[in-house]
């Protein structure tokens, strides 16, 4: 057991134990700034079942990101002469040819 999860152990329940204790002053707050209200009014005119379910459908029908489009936004390393794309795990830059030193190092 790591030191974070003994934090954690502690800090959790007492943090929840405060929030739990304070939740009548946290609900009064809120409906005196009139978040709520508006909450209320954008539920039942806005979040209807029907806008639930297409939201659920669409979620569900989304294909997910294969792992090669996620790793386009990884930024890329770049040769130090031409300024050129480099292959990962490439030792040579394609572009110019210059040897590129050890990036994990
Ligand atoms: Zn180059």
């Amino acid at each position: 057991m790591t030191i974070k999860m003994r934090r954690l152990i502690v800090v959790v329940p007492i943090a929840s134990i405060l929030l739990l204790a304070d939740f009548l002053a946290l609900g009064e707050w809120l409906d005196r700034a009139g978040l709520i209200g508006w909450a209320q009014t954008i539920g039942t005119r806005h979040i209807t079942g029907t806008a639930i379910t297409v939201i659920a459908a669409l979620l569900i029908l989304l294909p997910s990101t294969p792992g090669s489009v996620r790793r386009t936004c990884v930024p890329t390393a770049r040769c130090p002469v031409c300024d050129e794309d480099l292959r990962p795990g490439g030792r040579y830059c394609p572009a110019c040819g210059s040897r590129i030193a050890d990036r994990n190092s």
